[in-house]
């Protein structure tokens, strides 16, 4: 596992056939095809059939690319994308009916609706840390809302993204699919092609490369990007035994590579050792009391370059290694680490983790939290809140912007297939999953019908714009 060969697993996509690849799929929205609401649902039928009788050959190839125990794989993909199945099959003709327009007598008369249109065709730029689901989902919404649809699929999970890209292949009508695999020169020629909306998941500074290549057309971007998530655990948080449990459940789980990981503990000076104590506890109990590179329940870092990036961010740390700091370079093993006592300028705050590096910042206070998140890491994708007074829970949600919050517990938002899911302000824009998702790939195009019958109340329009007009 210590090399990165990806292109000896899933070979690039030539980059002269990217232009008639884009064009056949321009040609197969202008054919009309997709504005079927039966077509669609067959494609997303289609798919998750194809999809679920290969399921456990996605999880080999998922374990192949992340070393990720395959449980993992069911809990934060495969239960998620069969629930975004259902849902858009069993509603995908009312989120697509055209919606009435509640509006005022002069309006009303004309019956203003609401069509939801497809944009034409679009393109998903996918990431490799849940190469199934983050692939999948919003290919699920693009097609729901009737587009045709390249996806660029990641040469960082090159096993996952030769597997889901020749299933749907397989699964989806050629004339409104295209995969398309391969690194940066790929990405590159295939963003000089047109689209009608492009969605990027990964991070900031590709995010900003993607955005200013969109606007040569002035194509709309959804960017589903990260960014430091912080968990706050107060002294009014009765249980911190708990609190410490499913706060590393959600920095273990993927060993950490998750957009939506917790990035940082702030806890208060009054529960901080309890809560190390915790950490120290639990961690033990997760891994048997023994966490190396041989444990089947912990996966791996991705690539070379993202286990280098980790090793030597802790490698800096001024804080202290109360549990973990064992690697492996040759697996791309890191064990699941808790630093306390980390100052708020430590080479571990610098920058998103993306990894199983837990840093424990004390704050005297929740308002120096408050100020702490404000003025180094501000609008982060999550925000996880540790504590039993509901009032100080709405203070630091009035405190803090995030893409997504959860008192109590971390990562389970990501999975509510019926609530929108994206980031604000640095953490990107743009939500989907479930309807959102067919929103975000549908354009809202309101019409109404003049009727001709009363053109006497409408003469106010016209010129001459006489006095008796104007005063009316
Ligand atoms: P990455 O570098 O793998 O980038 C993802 C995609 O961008 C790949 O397809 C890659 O080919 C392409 N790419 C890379 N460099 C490029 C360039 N110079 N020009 C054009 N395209 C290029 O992503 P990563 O940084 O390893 O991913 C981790 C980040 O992604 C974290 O910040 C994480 O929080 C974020 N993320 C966000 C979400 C979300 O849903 N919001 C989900 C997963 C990951």
């Amino acid at each position: 596992m210590s090399t990165f060969d990806w292109e000896s697993i899933v070979p690039a996509t030539p980059l002269d056939q990217i232009p008639g690849d884009i064009q056949r799929l321009r040609k197969g929205f202008r054919s009309g095809k997709t504005l079927d609401l039966n077509y669609r649902l067959d494609q997303i039928r289609n798919l998750h059939y194809v999809l679920r009788d290969n399921v456990e050959a996605i999880k080999d190839a998922v374990y192949k690319d992340l070393g990720r125990p395959k449980h993992e794989t069911d809990l934060c993909e495969v239960g998620f994308l069969w629930g975004e199945f259902n849902n858009v099959v069993a509603n995908l003709k009312k989120w697509a009916a055209d919606e009435d327009v509640k509006t005022n007598l002069q309006y009303s008369i004309s019956s203003p609706k609401i069509r939801k249109r497809p944009l034409g065709n679009v393109l998903i730029i996918s990431p490799w840390n849940y190469p199934f689901m983050l692939t999948v989902s919003p290919l699920i919404g693009a097609l729901a809302a009737g587009n045709t649809v390249a996806v660029k699929f990641s040469e960082m999970a090159p096993h996952t993204s030769k597997i889901v890209g020749d299933l749907c292949t397989k699964a989806l009508d050629p004339d409104v699919f295209q995969a398309i695999q391969g690194g940066v020169p790929v990405v590159t020629k295939t963003l000089e092609q047109k689209f009608d909306k492009i969605m990027y998941t990964g991070n900031h500074t590709v995010g900003k490369i993607i955005a200013t290549a969109a606007n040569k057309y002035l194509t709309p971007v959804i960017l589903e990007l990260g960014g430091k998530s912080p968990v706050f655990v107060t002294k009014n948080c009765k249980n911190i035994k708990l609190a410490a449990k499913r706060a590393l459940w959600g920095k273990v789980v993927n060993a950490g590579q998750t957009c939506v990981a917790p990035d940082y503990v702030i806890v208060e000076p009054e529960v901080e050792q309890e809560f190390i104590d915790a950490c120290k506890y639990w961690i033990n109990e997760f891994y048997s009391g023994k966490i190396d590179q041989y444990n089947p329940d912990f996966a791996k870092i991705a690539t070379p370059n993202h286990w280098n990036r980790l090793t030597s961010m802790l490698s800096k740390s001024k804080g202290e290694i109360i549990t973990g700091g064992n690697t492996d370079e040759k697996t791309r093993f890191i064990a699941p680490t808790v630093v306390a006592k980390v100052p708020d300028n430590d080479s571990l705050m610098e920058d998103e983790i993306f990894g199983p590096l837990l840093p424990i910042l004390t704050a005297r206070s929740v308002e120096e939290g408050i100020k702490y998140v404000h003025e180094n890491h501000d609008t982060p994708l999550a925000m996880y809140v540790f504590t039993d007074k509901a009032s100080e829970g709405d203070y630091i949600q009035s405190q803090i912007n995030s893409g997504g919050l959860i008192f109590n517990d971390t990562l389970i938002h990501v999975g509510c297939v019926q609530a929108p899911f994206g980031g604000v302000g640095m953490s990107g824009y743009g939500a989907y999953h479930g309807e959102d998702s067919f929103l975000a790939f549908t354009h809202r195009q309101t019409y109404l019908n003049q009727p001709k019958l009363l053109e006497p109340l409408q003469d106010v329009r016209y010129a001459p714009y006489t006095k008796t007009k104007r005063s009316m």
